[in-house]
């Protein structure tokens, strides 16, 4: 087994290397790591870890996958790379667009493939804009998104994110997006009596498509579940009413499936449990659980129908070089193969309740607010005072200390605000799914003593 130079290679990466949200202050003691099996990963000193996200909440067939690595090579040996523009295919891209047609919402009939999450909310917004001018309504531009929506950081989907900080220091956002609320029962202001946090979240949306006014809103952009925001579970009625509130004011709902596709919540895709389905969906991370780099978007029958249909001068001028990269197809079609062979989005839904049910008994410590999730999406939200809901004095560095607890301890995740995200490999052991309960509670008890 190789052996590495932890403090050569340290000391070259300070130097020459930077890292996406970037500050030496969050980098004084990086991991660097060299292997992965499963569901844990090991760092150049030789320790492994439980992967506590997924890496990136994308993971999901697990590390050390030798069939991807086949199929990888396999392909590039054949023809790595060719374009896809128009007037050119690969047999990767092809069959991975039919295969995504048939495991997708029935009605998204076709699928531009990108590298990311990103490109593929951009896409999302310029298709939104494309089919209202295809309908002769060209006023309609505007994307909503909601607070705690994270969407991507290039300059449009920076401006549909709503996590504070993200933005200053880029500004100004890009004009005509706009935000509402999320459906975030812990912390939601202003539901009336009687009204349920959905309803009222829900209702939120209309009010704000009524002020933006109908004649101006392109879209609506909502991740089913919010992941690093803060993990934000909808209540079951969000969803049923957010579609027809866009059917009925003509607003095209994306769903960003970015994490939530390909099994994470227990669904293949994370609407089918509300029995809803989206115009446009945006999907990246698990097509490939890592892999190589791929996303995508899925777009329904009425907007293919219009790209179909425009004259030539006001074709969809929208391209990536790697747009339907055969490498890339040929690892996810594999990879979709193993979610499916191994049952791996059922495996999401009974270790995602095994967790979530753990999680929920350190609800006894004082610290936990609350604890929340679907499928292998679960939060632990601490407070200083669980009657006020108030958060810890960031002085303090409460979540940064439970993190490096958890790691001392063998489970490597990340935290936002005062929440620790878990979204494991879905080839997650029951054993290693105790272990993570186990840790998130000592860790936290760790930190917090007095809290117990
Ligand atoms: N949407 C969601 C819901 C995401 O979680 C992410 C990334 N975490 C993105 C979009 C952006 O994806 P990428 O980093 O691949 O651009």
């Amino acid at each position: 087994m190789a052996t590495w130079n932890v403090s050569a290679l340290l000391a070259e990466d300070r130097k020459h290397l930077l890292h996406p949200l970037y500050h030496p202050a969050d980098h004084a003691e990086p991991h660097i790591w060299v292997r992965g099996s499963g569901a844990t990963l090991t760092d150049a000193s030789g320790r492994e870890y439980l992967d506590g996200l997924s890496c990136l909440w994308n993971v999901n067939a697990g590390h050390g996958r030798r069939e991807l690595a086949e199929a990888a090579a396999e392909q590039m040996a054949a023809l790595a790379f060719s374009t896809n523009y128009a007037g050119s295919a690969n047999v990767p891209a092809i069959r991975l667009a039919r295969r995504l047609t048939e495991l997708a919402y029935p009605n998204l009939t076709a699928v531009y493939f990108t590298s990311g999450g990103a490109e593929s909310n951009e896409s999302a917004f310029k298709t939104a804009r494309f089919y209202w001018k295809a309908k002769g309504r060209p006023d309609k531009v505007k994307v909503i998104s909601r607070q705690f929506a994270y969407h991507g950081v290039t300059l449009a989907t920076m401006s549909a994110t709503g996590i504070p900080g993200y933005a200053k220091m880029f500004e100004p956002r890009v004009p005509n997006f706009v935000q509402t609320a999320a459906p975030y029962g812990y912390r939601l202001d202003g539901v009336k009596p009687g009204e349920t946090v959905g309803m009222a979240a829900a209702r939120m949306l209309e009010e704000t498509i009524l002020r933006e006014g109908p004649e101006t809103v392109a879209a609506f952009i909502a991740e089913p579940v919010q992941g690093a925001g803060g993990i934000v579970v909808p209540p079951d009625d969000y969803f049923p009413r957010v579609r027809e509130i866009c059917t009925k004011h003509d607003v095209l709902f994306i769903a960003d499936e970015v994490i939530t596709g390909f099994g994470r919540t227990g669904r293949m895709f994370a609407l089918e449990r509300w029995k809803v389905q989206p115009d446009i969906m945006a999907f990246a991370k698990g097509i490939t659980s890592g892999y190589l780099p791929l996303g995508g978007i899925m777009i329904s029958q009425p907007i293919h129908q219009a790209m179909l249909s425009v004259p030539y001068g006001d074709r969809w001028m929208h391209a990536y070089t790697y747009s339907g990269h055969p490498t890339c197809c040929a690892v996810a079609l594999r990879n979709l193969e193993i979610l499916d062979q191994e049952d791996l989005v059922e495996r999401a839904e009974k270790m995602g309740s095994r967790l979530l049910a753990g999680l929920r008994t350190l609800t006894d410590l004082k610290a936990v607010g609350e604890v929340r999730g679907l499928g292998l999406m679960c939060a632990v939200e601490l407070v200083a005072d669980r009657a006020t809901k108030a958060a810890f004095d960031p002085a303090k560095n409460v979540i940064g200390r439970v993190k490096a607890e958890m790691e001392a301890r063998g489970l490597f995740t990340r935290v936002v605000r005062d929440i620790i995200l878990l979204a494991p490999p879905l080839v997650i052991t029951e054993a290693q799914v105790d272990r993570i309960v186990e840790i998130v509670g000592a860790a936290i008890h760790a930190v917090l003593p007095d809290h117990a």
